[in-house]
């Protein structure tokens, strides 16, 4: 095997965008120089503010570097040797076992980590600790497309084309979606005329040519409205639909009734408007839909995406250079991160861990009996809202993810972690969720270590090394192979990302995301390869619907879907709607982006956004405190009075504590991703409170 070489030219640790970059000079001396890649299509050469400052956490002073333990409960974190915490760690592990059975322990992982670490996380879980109970962040941000996508098509892969094709779109509708603050280099790719479905008029909404201002919880209906409009007005394309779909007469049928003024009447968006919408997209000569997690984040998310993938078919959309349905993914590896095991139900090459073919196949790579694989565990809230229980794990290890911010009910996920008997955090920072913990493991990060990030093309790109890590850190792998040799199972956890991405390939081979015949030196070679890439020789796949979908006669299906309240309807006590969304200084929980100066400076603090006209009626100025409460806790913050957001619906940014402990847990029942963009709220001014 050639060596891979430290070098300049890596990826920026955020978003799913995975923009290119050089990261040139010394840590050390905090001569550390960022500048963007042009050879990379997602980014061309911009980055974002988040990218530019991404070196200050390299170079800081605010990252750990020595493990952390407490001598007993409730005592300070203090520094230990490496050998004394992970000793620590699995001697507990063990004990709690012992006690309590296999389940007691369980493992959350990070839509951020790269693919070697979600991989090996998986097998961690299943081989060395023998637990079923492992799930991970990325539950709560892309498993409703997944699911709705996987229905539709056979297979999920965030956006089914290279993220260029969305420059070719004349017309593009972006649900739920704020690319303008979330990844702003994506705005390069919206050329064509843009439509934006959101509650608040966001920066992405400002550059729309329409913006469809609709109520939280309906973005559904709006879907069926949209498709009962398409079919009426003969926007349909019967001979697509004739030839590549299955399905259409039920999905019909189900739109029947979603007249556009009833679907005006439940989402707040003028008749005239939706019926613009469809005009725009369907007298496009190419035209795009895609979903980000506005409509993807609720109760019943799964069937909003297929709504619009329903109308994505009926326009002909799938599988048409220039055209298409995709989901915007948000984290910097939500892709990569939900194709290699880390998911309670699924195995390495996105297969189902309760398929017998599938366990074969896996249980051969790692050595193991089949029988000895555990079966599917509970998704990621539930595993949070068993924790400490009778019956649920007493045990948890953390590995990139800070659960006591980024959680649905918050203050209720933080009593849960307050109750286990063993918390463990593997993070370059103290998180809010590393200072609950009972032993914290300091990691290498980005730009210090090898490993392979699929972005939200299902492109996957090598992350090099650039820099030496600090002396004091180790890499996740090395900590998950150090845990495993002490558990009695050390025999093939490999801490060379390289040797466990031959692994994962092999892993891999055969399943819906085969990476097989992906090597490092091929991304190196081709800035990327597209999976599936089932061979060495084989090109990749940009567009895999071109030909047919993967589905068994290879058509896309139709699934007809019904429209549903949010879980928690607004009333007299609550009688107005949260949602919660991103800022463009700050990533996810806020723990790495909260401590960088400028984008702290740019975004200092939460706040609550309120219409202009709700805000005159509670008598709440601009700055005033208030207080939002939701049936679950409160959060204070102080009041920006505009006219942006509905007049009623109150916005509060997801970065700090606070949000999170209004949302609403309430799963989908398919996807189990909680509805974290609606629930019901009252705001009051706090005076000086
Ligand atoms: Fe690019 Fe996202 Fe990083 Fe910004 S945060 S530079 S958009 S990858």
């Amino acid at each position: 095997m050639a060596p891979v070489h430290l070098g300049e030219a890596t990826h920026c640790p955020y978003c799913a965008l995975q923009c290119g970059m050089y990261v040139r000079g010394e840590a050390a001396g905090g001569t550390l120089t960022i500048t963007p890649r042009h050879d990379i299509p997602a980014n061309g050469g911009g980055l974002c503010q988040k990218g530019w400052t991404a070196g200050e956490l390299l170079t800081g002073g605010v990252r750990l570097t020595t493990p952390l333990a407490r001598a007993r409960r409730g005592g300070p974190l203090e520094p230990v040797s490496w050998d004394e915490a992970l000793d620590r760690v699995a001697g507990a592990v063990r004990d709690l076992q012992t006690a309590h059975g296999r389940d007691a322990v369980a493992v959350f992982g990070g839509g951020g980590l790269t693919n070697e670490k979600a991989y090996q996380l998986g097998k961690f879980a299943r081989v060395a600790l023998r637990t079923s109970q492992i799930d991970y962040n990325g539950r709560f941000c892309m498993s409703s497309a997944a699911a709705a996508a996987n229905r539709a098509f056979g297979m999920d892969r965030g956006l089914p084309f290279p993220i260029t094709d969305i420059a070719e779109a004349d017309a593009v509708l972006m649900v739920g979606g704020n690319v303008a603050e979330t990844m702003p280099p994506f705005l390069r790719h919206l050329r064509g005329t843009l439509i934006v479905a959101d509650p608040r008029e966001t920066r992405t909404a400002r550059q729309a040519r329409l913006h469809l201002k609709v109520t939280p919880g309906t973005d559904l209906a709006l879907g069926l409205g949209l498709l009962h409009i398409a079919i009426t007005e003969g926007y349909a394309d019967r001979d697509y639909i004739a030839a590549r779909t299955t399905g259409f007469t039920e999905a019909r049928a189900s739109v029947a009734a979603w007249w556009p003024e009833r679907a005006e009447r439940v989402t707040g968006v003028p008749v005239a408007a939706m019926r613009e919408a469809v005009r725009l997209l369907a007298t496009a000569d190419r035209a795009m839909i895609l979903t980000g997690r506005g409509a993807e984040q609720q109760s019943k998310g799964v069937d909003t995406v297929t709504a619009f993938i329903n109308l994505a078919l009926a326009l002909g959309l799938p599988g048409r250079e220039g055209s298409g349905y995709g989901c915007v993914t948000g984290q910097g590896n939500g892709q990569g991160g939900r194709e290699h095991g880390q998911k309670a139900d699924q195995l390495p090459g996105y297969r189902k861990i309760d398929d017998p073919a599938a366990r074969a196949h896996v249980a051969a790579v790692w050595g193991v009996d089949p029988a000895e694989l555990p079966g599917p565990g509970r998704s990621a809230y539930e595993l949070l809202d068993a924790l400490g229980t009778d019956g649920g794990p007493r045990g948890l290890l953390v590995f990139g993810s800070n659960p006591v911010v980024s959680a649905p009910r918050a203050g209720h996920v933080t009593e849960r972690l307050a109750a286990l008997d063993l918390l463990v955090v593997s993070d370059f920072v103290l998180s809010e969720t590393a200072a609950m913990a009972d032993v914290v493991l300091p990691t290498t990060q980005w730009a210090e270590e090898h490993g392979t990030m699929t972005n939200l093309e299902g492109r996957v790109l090598l992350r090099r090394q650039a820099l030496t890590p600090p002396p004091g850190v180790r890499s996740d792998l090395a900590i998950v192979a150090g845990l495993a040799t002490r558990l009695g199972r050390g025999e093939g956890f490999s801490d060379d990302p390289r040797t466990v991405f031959d692994e994962l390939r092999r892993a891999s081979a055969g399943g819906v995301a085969d990476y097989s015949g992906i090597t490092y030196e091929r991304i190196a070679r081709e800035t990327g390869v597209f999976w599936p890439a089932p061979a060495e020789d084989h090109p990749g796949t940009p567009r895999p619907f071109l030909d047919g979908f993967p589905t068994p006669g290879g058509r896309a299906r139709f699934v007809p879907v019904e429209h549903r309240p949010p879980a928690e309807e607004i009333d007299d006590d609550y009688p107005y709607y949260l949602t919660t969304g991103r800022l463009l200084a700050h990533y996810q929980s806020g723990a790495q982006t909260r401590r960088i100066a400028a984008l702290n400076e740019a975004a200092p603090e939460p706040y609550v956004e309120l219409h202009a006209d709700l805000a005159e009626r509670l008598g709440i100025v601009s700055g005033d405190l208030v207080r939002v409460t939701s049936r679950r806790g409160s959060a204070k913050a102080a009041a920006r009075v505009g006219r942006a957001v509905r007049h009623d619906t109150v916005f509060m940014p997801f970065h700090w504590e606070g949000a999170n402990r209004l949302t609403n847990p309430a799963l989908d029942p398919t996807s189990r991703m909680p509805e974290f963009k609606v629930c019901a709220v009252r705001v009051e001014r706090c005076g000086d409170g």
